[in-house]
């Protein structure tokens, strides 16, 4: 039996200072710790940084038996195992990359091991249960937990194997820790994993030194350059395909004359890993990657994020930018965003399957909603996942700089019905040609200047079109075809029946978010 419940949360204090060298729990670590040492499951969801790996490593080293701990990739896990070893704990991965497998299954059979990391493909195999039997287990942790889920934004089916493995050892508490779970997919993983409801522990998510910003993308290079200027210190640019890593970086160091390398899947082995070290090690250089940089890089002095085209939902943006500033200090969070984006996104739904369709769709109005607002963007974030924040957090582009919001619902109309009077089928130039009355070859050809629609936009409406048409991009109005034109999609039919408004986002002249008012 286990003793009293402050008792153990007193050795787990003296745990933390003797084996790892800290004097105090941050955050809800005691919350966490306090549960997992009486024997409960439990849910940690706490921002990346907030220091979650100590709530199974130090159990692993108070319990007896071993900590069992699934992790989604090979590289962190081997990050994990360095840092565990370092602190003097007995932890030992049992991956495909590992020569070694011999020695730590006898080593977990002798009841050697403190720390066992395995992936969640071992889950599935029935040997590995019969492995498991063959020593003591104190504890299941469950990194990345949102992996579990298929609403989460990283969904993993291998994950869905791990509650049948863990039901063979019911007595063994289950910690699961993720730092990207809305609403939804936290109830998704309590009953994917088979943790009661009052096993959630929920962490703040707010990061107050991150400044957020979101702008249209007009020109990267120029934009990116200019918050390097700005950011001298490390910064991570997220590029969205292999080519464009590839060529930002190339410009963007041409551009400052600083260090700028490349990371994405498609690089040699040996390549990514120097490049991913050299920019650890580094306290100025910048690094252009796919998503598939970042997960368990525990760099502190990160102090921008760019995104150069959208992310895949808000979690992802929230998970991304999260990388930037955690060692407390200023750091920037930047999108540049194109209508284009949306249009690809949206237009990616189509190939599918069914079933996941709408989640997605979702997902994609959830971010179009963030980019969108006029409001305070921290606000909306941390509402996504369930906080009540203060309206406004004067620390994002839209509490340092207001934008102005406008009524854009009649010219809404008169852009929506220009596409369908022409086809649906051409791009935003030839409308935009069209409604301002600009007679070209094709316009005539086709007899586009005979519509009712033809030259009913002037003066400063006309300014509105290409503000408007990005908007009705992002929120599914106009979806983009194969061929590059536009089509209506969405609400744009309730738009066109006067059924719904459209307002849109002026940004500010020369729209930045300046950070302790030193705007020039
Ligand atoms: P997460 O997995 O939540 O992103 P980590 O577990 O990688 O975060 O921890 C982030 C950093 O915080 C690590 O460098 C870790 O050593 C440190 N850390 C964790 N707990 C504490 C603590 N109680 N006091 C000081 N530093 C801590
Ligand atoms: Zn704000």
């Amino acid at each position: 039996t286990l003793p009293d419940p402050n008792l153990q949360l007193e050795r787990a204090r003296e745990q933390l200072r003797t084996v790892f060298g800290f004097s105090e729990f941050r955050g809800r670590q005691p919350d966490v710790l306090a549960r997992i040492l009486e024997g409960h499951s439990t849910l940690a969801v706490m921002p990346t940084g907030a220091g979650k790996s100590l709530t199974y490593q130090l159990p692993a080293t108070l319990l007896h038996g071993t900590c069992v701990v699934i992790s989604p990739l090979i590289a962190l896990m081997h990050d994990q195992l360095r840092s565990a070893r370092a602190n003097g704990i007995r932890a030992a991965t049992l991956t495909s990359a590992d020569a070694d497998w011999r020695d730590t299954m006898d080593a977990y059979r002798a009841g050697d091991l403190d720390l066992l990391y395995v992936a969640p493909e071992r889950a599935s195999q029935p040997q590995f249960c019969d492995f498991l039997t063959s020593s003591q287990i104190a504890l299941f942790a469950i990194d990345e937990a949102h992996c579990v889920s298929e609403w989460g934004h990283d969904f993993r089916p291998d994950y869905r194997q791990l509650l049948p493995l863990m039901e063979r050892f019911p007595e063994v508490p289950r910690l699961a820790l993720t730092a990207t779970a809305d609403k939804r997919t936290r109830s998704d993983i309590l009953s994917q994993l088979g943790i009661p409801q009052e096993g959630l522990v929920l962490a703040g998510f707010d990061r107050p030194n991150i400044t957020y910003a979101i702008q249209h993308r007009d020109n990267p290079v120029r934009q990116i350059t200019t918050l390097m200027a700005e950011q001298p210190g490390p910064g991570i640019v997220y590029a969205p395909t292999r080519r464009k890593v590839e060529d930002l970086a190339l410009k963007l160091a041409a551009a400052t004359g600083r260090l700028v390398l490349p990371y994405h899947a498609g690089l040699p082995a040996e390549e990514r890993a120097a490049n991913q070290a050299a920019f650890v090690a580094s306290e100025d250089m910048v690094i252009v990657a796919t998503i598939a940089f970042g997960m368990g890089i525990d760099k502190p002095d990160v102090r921008f994020v760019a995104h150069a085209g959208i992310p895949k939902s808000i979690e992802a943006y929230y998970q991304e930018t999260g990388r930037a500033g955690r060692d407390g200090d200023p750091a920037q969070a930047t999108m540049y965003w194109g209508a284009g984006d949306f249009a690809q996104a949206r237009q990616r739904l189509a190939e599918l399957p069914e079933e996941r369709r709408s989640d997605e769709r979702t997902r994609l109005d959830m971010l179009a909603s963030l980019v969108e607002t006029p409001t305070c963007r921290r606000a909306v974030l941390l509402r996504h996942f369930g906080e009540k924040p203060e309206k406004a957090c004067g620390n994002c582009d839209n509490c340092l700089s207001p934008p102005k919001v406008t009524d854009a619902t009649e010219t809404a109309r008169k852009l929506l019905s220009a596409a369908y009077r022409t086809g649906q089928s051409f791009g935003f130039g030839h409308l935009q040609k069209v409604l301002t009355g600009s007679r070209d070859d094709r316009i005539k050809q086709r007899g586009h200047d005979q519509l009712s629609v033809f030259g009913i936009v002037e003066g400063e409406e006309a300014a509105m079109l290409q503000p408007l048409s990005r908007a009705l991009q992002a929120r599914g109005a106009l979806v983009s075809t194969e061929h590059g034109g536009l089509a209506l999609g969405g609400d744009a039919p309730a738009i066109l029946k006067g059924e719904q408004a459209v307002e849109i986002v002026i940004p500010p002249k020369r729209s930045r978010a300046t950070k302790r008012g030193d705007r020039t």
